[in-house]
């Protein structure tokens, strides 16, 4: 019998091909399974013979156009049975399962009778009866799976129910058989689900499916035959290892499924093996295993059967592996030189990375979701519900996890987020508070739930399926996925490791965009620090008054009536401000260290409710009426668009008079325990007009001048602007002779672009993403269009009205892969984003410049 391929050729047109060492198969026209078959065959592996049928051809199988399945089968041996496997472009994208067993009949039940024996040969003709009827025929399932497949009759009962249910005896034609097999996986590549499943995968809507026809090794047999799975590596570390199953007289994927029943591959104490049943059988299989991994460039996962002690490969796929086996393999292919470090590092997808940062669900565990929204801040974490950010510090203090949930989170909840093990809030988008703090933290958050139910007052939420969870209940956050579960599903733990440090080594050296990391605390400079950020691209100073103490003084400040009482409260933050740059520029060891002036409306730090009316009022000594007037005074119908930002370092100017001598004072501390100076650079946000710039810079310089007379010595720093309104963008040109540096704020940027608030968008993203309104969230994927359009514009005139102005990104998608690469290719010196990013953003502008490199050789 000759089940090998050889040179025969056969050819019933381009589309339907033997695959040979040389036929005309790629995997655009005939899929990925047919093109790693291929290669299998020229590495002259012992594939069963198989016949490729292209995307056309399968096309037009699903109109009805079958080929001539007699010539086809002409190619097998007479008495073959043959399997049909898909072969779609990118296995990922799925396709029908495979149908093993074509051709079995009567005449093949006799014939295999003499060598299988009459049980095995029946069995594996029920089997085949079975499959063709529910999956071929689509006949109603139920009326074989009543039917004992112990019994004695158990094939003659199953041939009369395919009888009684279809009305015609079962098909004996080998031919018709293969036929109708073709046609059935054809049109369910056509069905809506399946187009859905694989589109939601990242297949395009036109995409094909190929199908291999192939000769089938049977697995059954009287000396040692069987089917089964081998893999030289751990799928979920990625170390070497020979892992998979084997299952004696079995076929397909049966292994897979056999449980306890299945052999050991290497010798093992706890059972018998395939090593110790078929020696040499193992021996070749590692061997081609080896070869695969050589020239196929990746770990494989090996499918194989073995026929009396003979083995032979029938098929390879990428070994699935877990985010960190994925970068560890990549990291050793590269250093047994079979790949380049350039290629390990376009292997591994961004987001993988930044799974390995942070705790996640477990992709095996049971998902019970019970709410979703914008996955604001990635990782995953259980714990029980709180409504309040002292509730928060309570439940840390008791060491017991804990979940805050809010409507919407402000400066006031910092202190509970920090406490808490990850965020839920009812409303707000990717740049809203608890995100940007979320992911600053690297707390799990999901913002924009808003189809659950938030009744903070009653102290529970409420599911869109109407359970109610309680203060106290248990459920989980999944950031990174947007969704929120009930109880506590299995977690897989952070794991950084040393291929993950390595890869990014590698990717550092193929970079040129620098990456600089948005922090405002010391925890967060540290964290960057760790993940090797350039220096810090965004301090926004307003974090730092978050600290319970820091906050009654703003308060004083906010709520001073005259100039000098202003100074004095202002006074007392001064030094409190000047520690905190100090410390910055400690730890950032000579880094560059970014400082924006402060930036939110001043009401921001005011309370909202009675109760925290209260506390201000005793703590200013004023009555409760008058704090409340003043508060409500303040309120601004669009914040985001009032008195924030320049606009308030104009109109008050006696803050950023302390913020800059707070810097000043702190370089000039910095520098004297160092031995490099230390250059801070002062940022101007909210800039819209050039005359707020030359303000603003003449009042920084006149806080410099006094500040060197004070204390006697000299230093230099760098004030730069924050480009994060549209108007910044059109006259950047006039903005850039007066700064050293410009950073687009694209979070403002793009709410003011799309006139979308930042903080509401989530009530509605969702549904704007699913109906295809936005290809994705704005404010998570930079909007190349309309708000990179302005980027463009804002850069040109930058530069070329100051050729040596620094520009960057420091928007939230100073964090996003496909952001950076576009900002990359627009000519960007660096992008900054939130520490847990850093590392995601290192690996994404290293992969820009090679995928730059490529394309240009
Ligand atoms: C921005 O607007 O892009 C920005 C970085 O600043 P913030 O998010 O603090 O407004
Ligand atoms: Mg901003």
């Amino acid at each position: 019998m000759q089940k090998y391929l050889n040179e025969v050729s056969f050819q019933l047109d381009r589309h339907i091909t033997l695959i040979t060492p040389t036929a005309p198969i790629q995997p655009a026209t005939h899929g990925g399974r047919a093109k790693c078959l291929q290669r299998l065959v020229r590495l002259k592996l012992p594939v069963p013979r198989t016949v490729a049928l292209s995307f056309d051809t399968v096309k037009a199988i699903a109109l009805g156009r079958i080929p001539d399945t007699k010539v086809l089968l002409s190619v097998f041996d007479a008495d073959a049975l043959v399997c049909v496997r898909p072969s779609s472009e990118d296995p990922d994208w799925g396709g029908p399962t495979t149908m093993l067993n074509i051709g079995m009949n009567d005449a093949a039940c006799a014939r295999l009778s003499e060598t299988l024996g009459a049980g095995a040969a029946r069995a594996l003709y029920r089997r085949w009866v079975q499959t063709y009827a529910v999956h071929v025929a689509r006949l109603d399932p139920d009326a074989f799976e009543e039917i004992d497949e112990d019994a004695p009759d158990a094939l003659e009962q199953s041939l009369r129910a395919y009888e009684d249910e279809a009305e015609e005896p079962f098909p004996q034609d080998p031919a018709t058989q293969l036929s109708e097999v073709l046609r059935s996986m054809a049109r369910s590549w056509e069905s809506v689900s399946a187009r859905l499943l694989r589109e939601a995968k990242g297949a395009p809507v036109d995409a094909g499916l190929g199908l291999a026809v192939q000769e089938m090794a049977l697995g059954l047999g009287r000396g040692e035959s069987g089917s089964g799975v081998l893999q030289l590596v751990d799928p979920e570390t990625g170390l070497p290892q020979v892992t998979g199953r084997y299952l004696s007289q079995s076929q397909g994927r049966d292994a897979l499924e056999a449980g306890k029943k299945a052999l050991f591959l290497t010798t093992d104490p706890r059972g018998p093996s395939l090593q110790e049943r078929a020696p040499e059988a193992f021996a070749e299989l590692l061997e081609h295993a080896a070869l695969m991994r050589q020239r196929l460039r990746a770990e494989m996962q090996v499918e194989f059967t073995i026929e009396n002690g003979r083995l032979f490969i029938l098929d390879g796929i990428v070994v699935p592996a877990s985010n960190a086996a994925a970068i560890r393999i990549a990291v050793r292919l590269s250093e047994d030189a079979i790949i380049t470090p350039q290629e390990a590092v376009m292997r591994v997808k961004p987001r993988m990375l930044s799974a390995l940062l942070h705790p996640q669900v477990d992709p095996g565990a049971t998902r019970d979701v019970i709410g979703a929204g914008i996955a604001a801040s990635p990782g995953a974490a259980t714990g029980r519900i709180v409504f309040s950010a002292t509730d928060a510090q309570a439940s840390a203090a008791r060491e017991e996890p804990c979940i805050l949930v809010r409507r919407e989170t402000a400066p006031e909840d910092v202190r509970g987020m920090h406490a808490a093990v990850a965020v839920l809030t009812e409303r707000g988008g990717m740049t809203s508070h608890a995100a940007v703090i979320g992911r600053g933290m690297g707390r799990p958050c999901v913002v924009g739930a808003s189809k659950m139910r938030f009744q903070p007052q009653r102290k529970q939420i409420v599911a869109a399926d109407g359970r109610v969870f309680k203060e106290g209940d248990i459920i989980t956050v999944d950031g990174t996925a947007g969704e929120v579960l009930a109880g506590a599903p299995k977690m897989q733990a952070a794991r950084l490791d040393d291929a993950f440090r390595t890869l990014l080594k590698w990717a550092d050296a193929e970079r040129d965009l620098r990456i600089r990391v948005n922090a405002d605390t010391v925890e967060d400079a540290q964290t960057a620090r760790d993940f090797a950020a350039g220096g810090i691209g965004l301090c926004r100073t307003e974090h730092m008054f978050f600290e319970p103490g820091r906050l009654t003084v703003m308060q004083e400040m906010i709520f001073a009536a005259t100039p000098e009482d202003r100074r004095a409260a202002l006074a007392q933050l001064l030094p409190i401000q000047r520690a905190d740059f100090k410390e910055l520029f400690a730890i950032m060891a000579g880094k560059p260290v970014c400082i924006r002036l402060f930036d939110p409306p001043l009401h921001e730090f005011l309370p909202t409710d009675r109760a925290g009316l209260r506390d201000l009022a005793e703590a200013l000594n004023l009555p409760v009426s008058d704090v409340t007037r003043r508060v409500e005074a303040m309120g601004e119908y669009n914040p985001m668009l009032g008195l924030r930002g320049v606009r308030l370092g104009i109109t008050v100017p006696e803050i950023y008079a302390m913020q800059a001598r707070a810097i000043f004072e702190a370089t000039l501390e910095a520098s004297r325990e160092g031995d490099d100076p230390v250059v801070p650079e002062i940022m101007i946000p909210l800039v819209s007009a050039r005359r707020e710039v030359e303000i603003v810079r003449a009042r920084i310089e006149q806080e410099a001048s006094a500040v060197r007379t004070e204390r006697g010595r000299d230093f230099t720093y760098r004030l730069g602007v924050m480009v994060e309104t549209p108007r910044a963008c059109l006259i950047a040109g006039d903005i850039a002779p007066h700064v050293d540096f410009l950073s687009f704020g694209t979070n403002d940027l793009t709410q003011m672009t799309y006139g979308l608030s930042r903080d509401d968008a989530g009530r509605f993203m969702n549904d704007y993403v699913q109906q295809g309104v936005f290809e994705e969230d704005p404010f998570h994927r930079l909007d190349q269009n309309g708000v990179g359009e302005l980027l463009r514009i804002g850069l040109e005139r930058a530069r070329a009205a100051n050729p040596d102005v620094i520009i960057s990104i420091c928007g939230e998608h100073g964090g996003n892969p496909e952001s950076i690469h576009f900002c990359r290719t627009l000519g960007m010196d660096y992008a900054s984003c939130s520490p847990f990013r850093v590392p995601v953003a290192r690996l994404a502008a290293a992969q820009a410049a090679i995928q730059d490199k490529i394309e240009r050789s």
